[in-house]
């Protein structure tokens, strides 16, 4: 089967200018560079851009402090953190606004009806025409003003309501942006580990299996280096499609960091895991990379998984570390392959 992968002109120049300019300010290269002179030089986050080319006028160097602080204040948890503070404190001030138009409608009505009462108890001065007539007048301005003020208070409610329901969903965005990894749109580092540690309490407590497979792509140092960093992003996509393609019930796939991927498995024995894993490493084994500008073959690629299941006494870093270790000994054993933890000689 063949599976033509779809590059992107643009992204590969993107991708040339991003490792120029990294190189001309000796930038440090790990991945979170990466993703920071990329959303710079493709203006995709214009303040993070505003505050890089400060530091560069300024002749400073682009150092792992200044990488580091940029995606912390704008594509870090540090940001998605701001951002949902901010949208709460709008909520809040939504909320105050709202009592306050509830109150004063509420001051209006009570005066509202301390008037009425007023012109009720007094009736009339005198039964004459023009008298009668003022004292109706009064009477129908107040219930008019009562009309209008409650009219007011309901537009402005229902403003409210709308303002409060878009801020809502905006909470609800960042909530999951902040859960996901960019690149691939699995879930990222982070949620792996909330999620992790809610299904240890689950398989603790009553005793449902859990299983943890960590893959990891197989010399993807050298396939970046032959194809472009470029090129290995969309190779990223496609084992993340190709895992989720094979996702079994209740799995919850993540980009663990780098080129690697945890797959968390409820109610999952260690063979069921396993048979997971295998059935995503045959798929991929399957597909011919073809670059679609070109037509160019980039061969196949391989991925090497662990596999441990939850046993007594675990905790989420053991589970985790046996996963690992298992991982360690697919490499080391010639990749390309599954091991569980019961291969592991202790
Ligand atoms: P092994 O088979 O032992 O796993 O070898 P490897 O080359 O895959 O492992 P190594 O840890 O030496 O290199 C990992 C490479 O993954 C290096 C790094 O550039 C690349 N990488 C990490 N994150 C990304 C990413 O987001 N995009 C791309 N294109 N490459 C990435
Ligand atoms: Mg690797
Ligand atoms: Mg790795």
């Amino acid at each position: 089967m063949t599976n033509a992968i779809a590059k992107n002109v643009d992204e590969d120049d993107l991708a040339d200018r991003v490792i120029a300019a990294m190189r001309m300010h000796s930038s440090p290269s790990y991945p979170r560079a990466f993703e920071v002179w990329y959303a710079h030089l493709s203006g995709a986050v214009p303040a993070l851009s505003t505050e890089l080319q400060h530091v560069l006028v300024g002749g400073g160097s682009v150092g792992a402090t200044v990488i580091d602080g940029l995606y912390n204040r704008y594509m870090g948890s540090e940001h998605f953190a701001q951002k949902a503070s901010r949208t709460s404190s709008q909520i809040l001030d939504e909320i105050a606004t709202l009592t306050h138009q509830i109150n004063e409608a509420l001051d209006a009505s009570e005066r509202y009806h301390g008037e009425i009462s007023a012109l009720s108890e007094q009736g009339p001065a005198s039964a004459d025409r023009p008298m009668l007539r003022k004292w109706v007048e009064t009477l129908v301005l107040a219930t008019r003003t009562e009309v209008a003020s409650k009219t007011k208070l309901e537009l402005q409610l229902r403003d409210s309501a709308r303002e409060i329901r878009n801020l809502r969903d905006a909470l609800e965005t960042t909530r999951i942006e902040a859960q996901t990894d960019a690149l691939t749109g699995l879930a990222n580092r982070r949620h792996f580990e909330e999620t992790l540690q809610q299904c240890f309490e689950v398989a603790t407590s009553d005793g449902i299996p859990l299983t943890l497979v960590i893959a990891d792509v197989d010399y993807f140092k050298r396939f970046n280096d032959d194809h472009g960093h470029a090129t290995g992003d969309q190779v990223l996509r496609l084992v993340a499609h190709t895992m989720t393609e094979h996702m079994v019930d209740r799995a919850v796939i993540t980009r663990f960091g780098g080129e690697e991927f945890a797959i968390i498995l409820p109610d999952t024995n260690l063979n069921d895991g396993k048979l997971y894993a295998e059935a995503v490493r045959q798929a991929l084994l399957k597909r011919e990379l073809i670059k679609r500008s070109t037509n160019e073959k980039l061969g196949r690629i391989t991925i090497s998984s662990g596999v441990a299941a939850y046993k007594l006494g675990d905790t989420p870093t053991s589970l985790i570390e046996r996963a690992d270790q298992a991982l360690l000994a697919a490499k080391r054993t010639g990749r390309n392959r599954t091991v569980t933890q019961d291969a592991i000689i202790r």
